[in-house]
């Protein structure tokens, strides 16, 4: 007797589980196997919270499993060892896994079970599941290929999972059990796939209508926006299921856009499709440069920009001790929840990059490490692009001043993260500093003593930041590099990059 393996690994569900309905179909017993790597203990962007959120997610779908008749293995490990002694005790003839596009170790371990396979005559079948084309020959086609796999139609879960005899599921463990240190988080999403669908209807049905004016505020996000991210990043929901329910919802509200039950949800459902494409825009630029964390995609321009490492101030940021407090209360609130909005998170990138002038691999692996969502192909990608080494995205950097009055105009959000600021008035929030000694006093907050003043003059700083990008991007290596970067990666939508004249 043989037995079919499903490895789950960033697919965390039953539903749309291609990898899944076809170890079904073939007929033989389904072990599942869920196998945590050891090396996630040394890497620098890996922390407990995301193992313990993988873990929590893995632990619904054992139940789910169980309910069906199935069992789920779990190991901890070196991936080899783990298949030699399944494949001694069960014989292995196929394993099942949907493609994973991660980082280069990911992609070696990924090798690795390939050169087992066939050692071992045993038989590895992967699955697409996700916008991501393996083997792409040119990005001009992408968008087609990603489009018509997107709208494809959705698997069904199976009713009923026969595993072989006499095999039990295993207890699965808590993240510090195997040595991760894990952060505890306030308002932690409720994990599992069950979760991720409530998830999607309630931004579906309620929370979504002021999606497209609600998402740039860390305020109004945090309800507004789909919330789907961490589901995503485990795989506890598929960017096909979201997007199949998003586009029925767009049907409907296309009958009577004006009624007052669809007001307002048209301009938000288009926008939340953009993101869900560029999901799939960024996870493919990972499929084909899988050291983006180490790499820059333009590395004539890094080498240009040339940014130091500075203790001082690489603490003050990732503390959020700044000085500046609508910087301060975002990344605290980070620290604090696992999650923040876009907007936010390109400030909080772009500050380092360009008005502290660190180095992005540094302050890319803190931001990694806060994000319950972590996923390496969209996170890097940003990184690099709010640290402008790419050379085919234009140059932004983020005035922390303006953002506090766009998003936070009467301090609501700075007071709750940042209390050392509790009584300081509306007309003083955004810069503190600014308070004359009387007003201090007045407001229970000596700046330099109960809240720092502003670590650089963002004014200065960010202007010089700005200037130096502009600079480096005008050299003709890295202009030349430019015109690489874009055809491997570049949005065929934004043809002004074709057209721009810094690439001719
Ligand atoms: C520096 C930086 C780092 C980031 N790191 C991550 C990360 O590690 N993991 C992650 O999922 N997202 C990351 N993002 C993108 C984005 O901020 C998050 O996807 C979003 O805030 C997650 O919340 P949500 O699910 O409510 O998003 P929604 O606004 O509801 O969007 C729905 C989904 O669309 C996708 N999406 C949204 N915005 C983007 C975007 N700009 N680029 C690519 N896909 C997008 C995500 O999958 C998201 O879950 C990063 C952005 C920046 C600027």
């Amino acid at each position: 007797m043989t037995v079919s393996l499903v490895w789950l690994r960033r697919d965390l569900r039953l539903a749309d589980n291609p990898a899944l309905a076809q170890a079904k179909a073939n007929g033989r017993p389904i072990l599942f196997l869920f196998h945590l790597d050891s090396e996630r203990l040394e890497r620098h962007d890996v922390d407990g919270i995301h193992v313990q959120w993988e873990l929590d997610c893995l632990d619904r779908l054992r139940q789910e499993i169980e309910r069906k008749g199935g069992v789920v293995l779990f190991r901890f490990g070196q991936i080899l060892n783990t298949l030699n002694e399944l494949h001694d005790h069960y014989k292995i003839h196929t394993i099942y896994g949907n493609e994973e596009s991660g980082l280069q170790w990911s992609w070696n371990r990924d090798k690795s079970v390939t050169k087992w396979c066939d050692e071992n005559s045993v038989l590895f079948e992967e699955f697409p599941s996700n916008g991501v084309i393996r083997r792409l020959r040119s990005r001009d086609d992408w968008k087609a290929l990603r489009d018509r796999r997107i709208d494809s139609s959705l698997v069904e879960a199976p009713q009923r999972i026969r595993s072989p005899d006499n095999v039990q599921s295993d207890v699965i463990p808590h993240a510090a059990e195997l040595g991760f240190e894990v952060r505890e988080l306030q308002q932690r999403p409720e994990p599992g796939e069950s979760a991720a669908m409530d998830t999607l209807f309630s931004f579906l049905d309620e929370r979504g209508r002021g999606y497209r004016k609600g998402m740039s505020s860390p305020i109004s996000g945090e309800i507004m926006c789909s919330r789907l991210s961490p589901y995503l990043s485990t795989g506890c929901i598929s960017i096909r299921q979201i997007f199949y329910h998003t586009k029925r919802k767009q049907r409907r509200i296309k009958t009577n856009p004006r009624s007052a039950e669809n007001r307002g949800w048209s301009g938000s459902l288009s926008s939340f499709q953009s993101r869900l494409a560029w999901h799939c825009h960024f996870m493919q630029r990972l499929e084909a440069e899988a050291t983006l964390d180490e790499q820059s995609m333009n590395p004539e321009l890094d080498a240009l920009l040339e940014r130091p490492f500075d203790e001082e101030k690489f603490r003050a940021w990732s503390e959020g001790t700044t000085g500046w407090p609508f910087f301060d209360a975002c990344m605290r609130y980070l620290t604090a929840t696992g999650w923040i909005n876009f907007r936010m998170r390109a400030m909080l990138q772009s500050v380092a990059s360009y008005t502290l002038w660190l180095p992005w691999r540094a302050s890319g692996a803190h931001l990694a490490r806060q994000f319950l969502d972590y996923e390496p192909g969209i996170h890097w990608s940003q990184i690099q692009m709010q640290s402008g080494v790419t050379g085919i995205n234009s140059v932004r950097a983020y005035s922390i001043l303006k953002q506090s009055q766009d998003q936070d105009p009467e301090g609501e959000f700075i007071k709750r993260w940042v209390p050392e600021l509790t009584d300081v008035p509306s007309e003083h929030i955004h810069e503190p500093w600014l308070m004359s000694e009387k007003e201090q006093r007045e407001a229970s907050c000596i700046i330099g003593t109960d809240y720092p003043g502003p670590i650089v003059d963002e004014k200065v700083t960010r202007k010089e930041g700005i200037s130096q990008a502009y600079k480096a991007k005008a050299d003709a290596e890295a202009k030349l590099r430019s015109k690489l970067v874009y055809l491997v990666h570049g949005s065929r939508k934004r043809s002004r990059f074709q057209k721009a004249s810094h690439l001719k």
